[in-house]
């Protein structure tokens, strides 16, 4: 589980990472272990491409408001995403786009 250093910042394991990964939207027309969907611009991720580097992704909290650093609150997005959230509990959000078939236009 992800952990809040003295510094404040968060340090999240290879298991948090993966969580984050597997809790985002997947592409119908892309391979899930390669990509996923950015819930909040609904552009695609790259998996290779960790924090930097194209079409990188971060891991990033889903309920800010009533926040717990569990795995199930984890979700990967865009590094420039994070400051276009929805708002701070995006869970609902999170499960609509999750309940759709999304496909990626090249
Ligand atoms: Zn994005």
């Amino acid at each position: 589980m992800a952990k809040i250093l003295e510094t404040g910042e968060i340090e999240f394991s290879k298991e948090d990472l993966k969580s984050a990964w597997l809790n985002s939207p997947i592409l119908i027309n892309k391979d899930a272990n390669d990509f996923r969907m950015c819930f909040i611009c609904k552009f695609f991720m790259n998996k290779n491409n960790f924090k930097v580097g194209e079409l990188a992704w971060v891991c990033e909290f889903i309920d800010l408001k009533h926040f717990s650093l569990e795995e199930t609150n984890l979700i990967a997005i865009h590094p420039e995403c994070r400051e276009l959230r929805h708002k701070d509990d995006c869970s609902k959000i999170v499960k609509k786009i999750k309940l759709t078939e999304w496909s990626a236009i090249e």
